[in-house]
């Protein structure tokens, strides 16, 4: 454990340690529900949309691996069992039951705007408290606010695509 680098946060380590394993948790469940959205979507402009949705799950992935990381550096256990993650998830799983390309896609954007609101809450929690964790964050919500904007762009060529059909 970084024992000097945990002094310095001005929070209660075991708070925020708990706020950086519910945000690990939920990582877990939008890695997998991009990934299996992947195997199973179907429909116009699939091969796009497969295409950005394996890429967003090796993206959550790198941020579990970064809050992960974090824990164990403040001292903290990440969370050690599957069974735990749909307990303390922020934003939830939505599984992909209706492989439609424009319902998959609307349950990724949902998880999507979720995820920038929790970690734009964590952002106000440690901004000040610890400078570190906010550095983490900062790089995870970047990624999570490109992310809404992807799936939102490939949403409009679909619907654009689809109206010209007609
Ligand atoms: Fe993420
Ligand atoms: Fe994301
Ligand atoms: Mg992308």
């Amino acid at each position: 454990m970084a024992e000097i680098g945990r002094s310095i946060v001005k929070m209660d380590v075991d708070d925020l340690l708990n706020l950086l394993n519910k945000a690990l948790a939920d990582e877990w469940l939008a890695y997998y529900q991009y990934w299996i959205g992947a195997k199973v979507v179907k429909g116009p402009m699939k091969d796009a949309v497969i295409a950005e949705l394996t890429l967003h799950a090796t993206e959550e992935l790198t941020h579990a691996e970064l809050l992960a990381t974090r824990i164990v550096q403040l001292g903290g256990t990440p969370v050690l069992s599957p069974d735990k993650w749909s307990e303390i998830t922020n934003c939830g799983y939505d599984a992909p039951e209706d492989p439609y390309v424009e319902i998959v896609l609307d349950q990724n954007i949902k998880g999507e705007q979720c995820a920038i609101r929790t970690y734009s809450k964590l952002l106000d929690i440690t901004r000040e408290a610890d400078p570190v964790t906010y550095n983490i964050i900062l790089q995870i919500i970047t990624d999570e606010v490109e992310h809404e904007e992807d799936l939102a762009a490939l949403k409009e060529d679909l619907e654009l695509m689809l109206m010209r059909r007609k």
